[in-house]
């Protein structure tokens, strides 16, 4: 990346734009040693901070679109900074130069011409809909609207996840609806790339169309929507209550809702989402689901709950080329299988993609699976 000319007054900027917490931040370098960019690749996120408080003078690139927005040094800085706003604000700054990775500006692009960062047709969207079963949302008759994502319009893997999820909804009794090609991906990596005005706009109109169609609680199946429509859309007035399916299943297996009769007989282990657990605390809901599955022996890995290892999807990561043997998802497949495990339990679609290609590209097929909570309960449904 090349040099970029110092902007003045850069530190006001940054802070402008939401990165306030810059001058608190006194340079300890524990966001550095936290950052699972350690293991493979370090980057240096404590210098990033410096060059930002003098003005970006001498910025060269310094990696800022590796930070996948995992959260690990937010948890352990010393002086509680929102390293994450300030990455985001840099971020936009930068951005507002044209200094973008061309793929995050292909996802960009996808998601303003079709709502959707995978290049797919904004008329595929929810398509699988139909199929499942799933009708148009009407308040009278749903109790939740479902927002699956954009992933499983478009990408086969994550749809076996809405297919779970049909049977698990049916199985309960439970009312969902859907708002088809009418809704628009969340915004979550649009944010966090740094383009806050088309994350506005997502703000805006999936706003409106929730309004419009009386939508009052919405499941969702990413911890990304999750994160975002609970945290970060009532910044623009859009506050709808938000469920994710993890919880919604521990709440149904409480209450006796769901009958498991099929016993799965395997080693189970769950890697935590870092937007369901580092940036919500929902560390124990999932780990419930899978303790209730007839069957299962669960162990832990080494690094869970706050100290869990990211896959390495977030803050647009999924749009960038990571290196084999540079992917913290290559981690993980070894760290599950050390301690028995052969199903690596997930509850996000972001981490199933990026574990699958781990799997795939490590030789791994015939020694382990990935599968996602939903498709776990839905096999011993029966
Ligand atoms: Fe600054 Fe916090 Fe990082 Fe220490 S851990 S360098 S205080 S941001």
């Amino acid at each position: 990346m090349e040099v970029v000319t110092p902007f003045i007054e850069v530190a006001d900027a940054i802070e402008e734009v939401g990165g306030t917490d810059l001058n608190l931040c006194y340079q300890c370098a524990t966001c550095t040693g936290s950052c699972p960019w350690g293991y493979v690749d370090p980057l240096n996120i404590r210098k990033l901070i410096h060059l930002a408080q003098l003005g970006l003078e001498g910025y060269e690139g310094e990696d800022l679109w590796k930070c996948t927005t995992c959260r690990t040094c937010e948890v352990r800085c010393p002086r509680g900074v929102n390293i994450l706003d300030l990455v985001r604000s840099i971020r936009m700054m930068i951005g507002e130069t044209g200094l973008i990775p061309q793929t995050l500006r292909g996802a960009l692009g996808s998601v303003k011409s079709d709502g959707n960062p995978w290049n797919g047709k904004r008329q595929d969207r929810n398509k699988w809909a139909q199929d499942l079963g799933f009708e148009p949302f009407d308040k009278d008759k749903h109790e939740y609207l479902l927002f699956a994502c954009c992933m499983p319009s478009y990408d086969p893997r994550s749809r076996k996840l809405v297919e779970a999820t049909a049977k698990i909804l049916k199985a309960a009794g439970i009312k969902a609806g859907v708002l088809g090609n009418k809704e628009s991906c969340c915004g979550e990596s649009v944010r966090k790339i740094g383009d806050e005005e088309l994350f506005g706009s997502l703000v805006e109109s999936n706003g409106n169309i929730f309004k419009e169609n009386g939508v009052t609680k919405i499941l969702a199946l990413s911890p990304h929507c999750y994160h975002t429509f609970k945290n970060e859309y009532p910044e623009f007035d859009v506050s709808i209550q938000v469920t994710h399916m993890s919880q919604l299943l521990a709440e149904l297996l409480r209450d006796d809702r769901l009958k498991l009769t099929k016993p799965i007989e395997t080693t189970v282990t769950y890697h935590d989402p870092c937007y369901l657990g580092r940036h919500n605390n929902i560390f124990d809901e999932p780990r419930d689901v899978l303790k209730a599955l007839p069957g299962i022996e669960f162990v832990e890995m080494h690094r869970i709950r706050e100290s869990s290892l990211c896959c390495g999807g977030g803050g647009g990561r999924m749009w960038m080329e990571t290196e084999f043997g540079k992917r913290f998802s290559d981690l993980r497949i070894p760290e599950a299988q050390s301690v028995g495990a052969k199903v690596l339990a997930t509850s996000c679609p972001y981490c199933i993609n990026m574990l699958e290609d781990s799997r795939l590209n490590l030789n791994k097929e015939d020694e382990i699976v990935i599968r996602d909570l939903t498709e776990l309960v839905a096999e011993a449904l029966g």
